[in-house]
């Protein structure tokens, strides 16, 4: 069974192919399967309606299964911003680059303690006979004073995972894989699969 992985984020697409490796999914980008043109309104208010909206929308159109992932990064000293709005934060659609700054500059001077966040992702899978399965993972951890690394993309180099001392942009990427948001919600989605 062919899966179509309902992301023109090159970056959350490589993630989700390093993790689902082993998982004997076949699956192939929204690129590959001839809809990179597609561009969806992601008009919902929580991670949950986002992936739907995507996965449903590219099995729709193409009449095959699709995954979506929606993630965002939840900081607790902001009441829970950017959330959902994570890739518009900054006013400009994907400008990680202003949107980490004016995070940074937003609880500049508070103390670690008040410097939690999560990460969320939610991956929907959905079915051309309409069934939908959803898997959610969350990734709890702390804000840096600036940013710290080269790897990663988006939010990681502010983010430091519960229990390190170094950002996702400085750990390695397998560690991501594993206990991230992306991975943790991917390993669910497994679970519930049964494969
Ligand atoms: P969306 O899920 O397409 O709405 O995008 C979510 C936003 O959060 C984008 O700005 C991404 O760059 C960012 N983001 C999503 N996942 C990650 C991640 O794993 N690390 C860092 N930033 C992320």
């Amino acid at each position: 069974m062919t899966i179509i992985a309902a992301t023109q984020n090159i970056n959350k697409l490589n993630e989700i192919s390093q993790i689902t490796k082993d998982f004997g999914m076949g699956l192939i980008s929204q690129a590959d399967a001839g809809l990179g043109h597609v561009v969806v309104d992601e008009n919902g208010s929580t991670c949950e309606e986002n992936s739907l909206i995507k996965a449903r929308t590219i099995c729709d159109i193409s009449g095959q299964p699709a995954i979506a992932d929606d993630s965002g990064l939840f900081v607790d000293a902001l009441d829970g911003a950017p959330g959902v709005n994570s890739a518009r934060y900054s006013g400009v659609h994907g400008d990680d680059a202003a949107a980490r700054k004016m995070i940074l500059k937003q609880i500049e001077g508070l103390p670690w303690k008040k410097r939690t966040a999560t990460f969320v992702c939610v991956i929907t899978m959905v079915y051309p006979d309409g069934r939908t399965i959803v898997a959610r993972g969350e990734c709890k951890g702390h804000i840096a004073k600036a940013e710290l690394g080269t790897g990663g993309f988006g939010y990681d180099c502010i983010f430091i995972p519960e229990g390190k001392r170094r950002t996702f942009a400085q750990l390695p990427q397998a560690y991501k894989n594993q206990y991230g948001h992306r991975g943790r919600a991917l390993a669910r989605l497994r679970e519930l699969l049964q494969i």
